[in-house]
């Protein structure tokens, strides 16, 4: 099958977030099985890790945009199976970051990914790759199935190609205005509510939605709570509900070349399901070191790595982090929202021994939380998916999560009473201070009694998470779509 990935990120060459991770390890998984031919298409943005060599395709393309021309240099590197284009222009991605500065998002961002989005489909034209499938990554890469059924419906080239988005966060939609309609070129007819229009203005993911072949999002409990609930849908509960004969929910994985305690350089010593109890204790030392916290095998240690944003729900955890401080240690790496930043720093700096903060982007000391800390609070308001849980639970650190999206789908919670024969972690039952405190502390109780955290713990090891399951239905949902 001929597959184009087309993303505003991944891993590792940009990321600032669990996209990243999905759209690099999906890419990986799908080129890795036969017959198959990934191309995945990326902004070339300033700043591309992990490529010592780009080589550059000869010649330039231009694609038209709000009545001006817009050149196109394509890059390429070889990754493994995956052939990565970077689509460049250094009016829009010759930047310091991805989408925003500190002071707000870039002003032109839908120029920027209307641009990459017919930028990926000129691109397949450019190095002549038809393909069956275009798989859309958010409403960064929404126009491209818009673009499909409309500009490009008569376009011989594309006869055979069939689009699927995949929503990753419906929080986030890309809404403009007018003008970005008219920018984008589509026809004024199709300025409809049907179509392009929302609330007057353009909104990219409702279009992704409208016109894409077929739809997924990032678990199947999300999937339903999108169009059910409207504090989960954003607004776009009706239309997901209009088109849920289309609408799927596959859940994540996680790399597990990246996450794996056993193979994980970044610790002090590996570990896996037989061993964790003997070698984990280590990196548990190690990062009360790094981090400075009173160094003590006796208290538990709660671990978090998140971006600090509303979604995530850590405002509501700071008074638990107050509460419970000295009953448990707390080790958050974490950056986003100014104001919680200073929160966070304040209550490190009253708590030294106990509650360690660190607020910025730190891929090898998250790994070294999932592997030292002994329980992962994760207490998200909404949470399409959720990759952290499934990593910690890899690393034999149990989560704490709230009973939304992908937690649902990925977690086995505690139940007082039964065998727990297959637990691995706690949910929260009601999203509150005193929710939160309450499935800490039945946590933290059970943690002296060594018989059974071990069992829990190695119940989380034991868990398949990897992509196997999911690069597949994946692949079947692909094969749907062109059928
Ligand atoms: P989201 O995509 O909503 O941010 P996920 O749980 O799906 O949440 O994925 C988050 C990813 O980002 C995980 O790989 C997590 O380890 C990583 N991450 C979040 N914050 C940081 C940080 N400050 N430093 C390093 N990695 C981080």
């Amino acid at each position: 099958m001929n597959i184009v990935m087309a993303a505003s990120e991944a891993f590792p060459f940009c990321k600032t977030g669990g996209l990243a991770d999905v759209v690099g390890a999906l890419s990986q998984q799908l080129a890795g099985k036969k017959k198959n031919t990934v191309l995945l298409f990326l902004p070339h943005y300033r700043n591309i890790r992990q490529v010592s060599s780009l080589k550059v395709v000869p010649g330039v393309y231009y694609i038209p945009i709000g009545g001006k021309i817009e050149p196109v240099t394509l890059s390429y590197v070889n990754w493994g199976k995956v052939l990565v284009f970077f689509i460049g222009n250094r009016k829009y991605f010759d930047r310091p970051d991805l989408y925003r500065t500190k002071s707000g998002d870039y002003a032109d961002n839908d120029e920027r990914f209307i641009f990459f989005s017919r930028a990926v489909l000129e691109g397949c034209k450019f190095v002549g790759f038809r393909p069956d499938i275009i798989h859309c990554h958010d409403w960064q890469a929404g126009l491209i199935a818009a673009y499909l059924k409309t500009v490009y419906k008569l376009d011989a080239f594309f006869t055979r190609t069939r689009s699927l988005l995949t929503i990753h966060n419906i929080a986030y939609q890309g809404h403009f205005g007018y003008s970005s309609f008219e920018k984008a070129g589509f026809h004024p007819v199709d300025f409809i509510p049907s179509k392009f229009e929302y609330y007057g203005g353009m909104s990219f993911l409702k279009s992704g939605i409208v016109f894409a072949d077929n739809i997924n999002t990032v678990s199947p409990n999300y999937a339903k709570e999108v169009q059910t609930d409207p504090a989960m849908g954003f607004g776009l509960e009706g239309l997901l509900k209009y088109r849920r004969k289309n609408f799927y929910g596959i859940v994540n994985g996680i790399d597990t070349e990246v996450w794996d305690p056993e193979i994980d350089g970044l610790l002090p010593m590996g570990y896996d399901a037989a061993t964790f109890s003997k070698n984990k204790p280590i990196s548990k030392q190690q990062l009360q070191k790094t981090v400075g916290l009173q160094e003590t095998a006796q208290k538990p240690l709660v671990g978090i790595v998140s971006r600090l944003d509303y979604q995530k729900g850590l405002d509501m955890a700071l008074g638990v982090l107050e509460k419970l401080h000295g009953k448990a240690q707390f080790v958050v790496l974490g950056c986003g929202d100014p104001e919680l930043e200073k929160q966070y720093k304040a209550l490190a700096k009253k708590y030294p021994q106990d509650i360690a903060y660190i607020g910025k982007l730190d891929e090898a000391l998250a790994h070294q939380i999932y592997a030292g800390a002994d329980l992962f609070l994760m207490p998200s308001r909404y949470e399409p998916c959720g990759l952290s849980q499934m990593i910690s639970m890899k690393y034999g650190t149990l989560p704490v999560v709230t009973k939304v999206g992908g937690l649902v789908d990925t977690v086995i919670g505690y139940k007082p009473g039964s065998d727990n024969a297959a637990t691995t972690g706690f949910f929260i039952e009601k999203f509150s201070m005193a929710g939160i405190a309450g499935a800490l502390e039945t946590a933290l109780s059970l943690y002296a009694d060594k018989k059974l955290w071990n069992k829990l713990v190695k119940n989380a090891m034991l868990k398949d998470h990897s992509w196997d399951k999911s690069a597949q239905d994946y692949l079947d949902l692909y094969k749907k779509t062109i059928a």
